[in-house]
């Protein structure tokens, strides 16, 4: 088990441009903020949803490419942290996206998600480093003791 403690830092909120990639917006936002650790959290709207999900038995992240990738969804929920990977910060994000029956799909976002319209707010937290490091039993990046 990891729990580290931390303070509150900045917030940061703003929007995001329309048809830019979610993921590498808020990337790009974190580098730019040089925000080591965080939580964030984003509503809107979206297209080419590209998900993840990951495979316990074979350590792998498959594509969800066929659910939902070619309609405009709403982000119900897209939320996850950030913290330091090879040198530079990283979010790690899941998100929930709606149609317009109101079906929710989810995952591990990917690259690739295309911003509609976007609201985001990152939460920074100020303390130890957060790094993330390959774990040995998972295969997953996970963080750091
Ligand atoms: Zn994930």
């Amino acid at each position: 088990m990891i729990a580290k403690e931390f303070k509150t830092g900045r917030i940061i909120a703003g929007r995001l441009d329309f048809e830019s990639d979610l993921l590498d917006s808020i990337n790009q936002i974190c580098e730019d903020k040089e925000i080591k650790a965080g939580f964030i959290n984003i509503i809107g709207a979206i297209f080419n949803l590209k998900m993840g999900y990951f495979d316990q038995d074979s350590k792998e992240y498959v594509y969800l490419d066929d659910i939902k990738s070619s309609e405009p969804l709403e982000i119900a929920s897209c939320t996850g942290n950030v913290s330091i990977r090879y040198g530079k910060p990283f979010a790690h994000l899941h998100i929930i996206g709606s149609d317009r029956d109101g079906n929710c799909f989810g995952g591990h976002l990917m690259p690739g998600t295309k911003i509609y319209a976007a609201e985001f707010c990152i939460q920074e937290i100020l303390g130890e480093d957060l790094e993330r490091e390959l774990d040995p039993i998972t295969k997953l990046p996970l963080w750091k003791k």
